[in-house]
């Protein structure tokens, strides 16, 4: 199997994102809270599944988990699913809280969608470093390089991003989105280059990329790719199109070196309707996060998942925990909350990807 490394950026129109450093969860106030929280640390799981229970009926709580939450918080949420399907159940939501176990730019989207709930996140370092690869002053600066562009940016953005964008995308999506704008149109893609390098390759067009990064998919390397599939030749290959392999292997794919009937590069949502609709037990490599594999088990009992990469783990979604969870009904910790004029222009750019994608079962 010749699976190449990806192909170095390409086009004068990219920029390298400045060097910063990665936000931390390290020293968080929630962890420290909960630490010190005489009724918490002398709670059980069970004390704790119980109370969260009982105070998310009290309070009027809807929670929503990512897929790449732990296992714990999976089984407990109203709702499950990738950036998408959370952003369309906060906007459907008529609750008076939302608690939202994922991370910052997920609980800003629910805020600027569901602007009469309030949108608890558990830890606030819930962060992302993808998300931080990119400034609102510096789309500003890559804008007016490029007159005329539209600028996409992928839902992993700070709202105040969203909110100098013209469409968001999510991984579901971005296809689509993209070939919605005219073809004679200059397109600036964000902040994430694998899956701006990915919607180049499927869709034949030149698009500019902001050279950002998640540091967990970025791992993904080819030859994990060709040392799981040494592994189980005859897997299905699931691949999220962030991971840094994508582009090798889209270029494998098409020179045959990988069986084009097993691999699927997908959103987390895509993985799902994947498994679900698979008729006969598989054996299926996940090139994602590894929370996602908790999820596609209990969607498809009778199939066997294996991680592409067991330490593929986001510690930004993996700082949600169940006395974090607890708190944050109990104390109505932590808020979040987009200044007015930001969450408009953001809602912009989220509404016109919401009107171009149809809502997914
Ligand atoms: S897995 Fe990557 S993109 Fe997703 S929240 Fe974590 S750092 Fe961000």
């Amino acid at each position: 199997m010749d699976l190449l490394h990806q192909p170095e950026p390409h086009d004068p129109g990219d920029v390298r994102p400045a060097a910063r450093p990665k936000p931390g969860v390290a020293g968080s106030p929630a962890t420290e809270a909960v630490a010190a929280d005489p009724e918490i640390s002398r709670m059980t799981t069970a004390d704790l599944l119980a109370g969260i229970e009982r105070l998310r009926r009290e309070r009027g709580a809807v929670i929503l988990a990512h897929n790449y939450q732990i296992p714990e918080i999976q089984d407990l949420a109203d709702h499950v699913g990738d950036s998408l399907e959370l952003s369309q159940r906060a906007a459907e939501a008529d609750v008076e809280r939302i608690v939202f176990c994922g991370v910052r730019f997920m609980a800003e989207t629910a805020a600027i969608l569901a602007p009469e709930s309030k949108v608890l996140l558990p830890d606030p370092l819930a962060g992302c470093s993808l998300a931080a690869s990119v400034t609102p002053e510096e789309v500003r600066a890559w804008r007016a390089e490029h007159p005329g562009a539209v600028v996409v940016a992928y839902i992993n953005t700070d709202a105040a991003v969203k909110a100098e964008v013209d469409y968001c995308c999510t991984s579901a999506n971005a296809l689509e989105i993209v070939r919605s704008i005219p073809e004679d149109t200059e397109i600036l893609f964000l902040p994430d280059m694998f899956l701006g390098l990915y919607i180049e390759r499927q869709l034949g067009r030149r698009i500019h990329l902001w050279l950002g990064e998640c540091h967990v998919h970025a791992g993904f390397r080819p030859e994990d790719v060709a040392a799981r599939l040494a592994e189980t030749p005859d897997a299905d290959l699931l691949l999220h199109p962030e991971c840094g392999c994508v582009s090798a292997c889209m270029y494998a794919l098409a020179q045959g070196d990988l069986p084009a009937d097993r691999t699927f590069v997908l959103g987390t949502g895509g993985m799902v309707r994947h498994v679900r609709q698979t008729p006969s037990a598989r054996v299926h490599i996940v090139g994602t996060e590894v929370g996602m594999l908790h999820r596609l088990r209990k969607e498809a009992p009778g199939h066997e998942f294996r991680a592409l990469k067991d330490d593929a783990v986001c510690e930004y979604m993996k700082t949600i925990t169940l006395p974090k969870l607890y708190r944050s009904l109990r104390d109505d910790v932590y808020e979040v909350s987009v200044p007015t004029d930001i969450a408009e222009r953001a809602r912009t750019a989220i509404d016109r990807m919401l009107a171009v994608t149809a809502p997914r079962a």
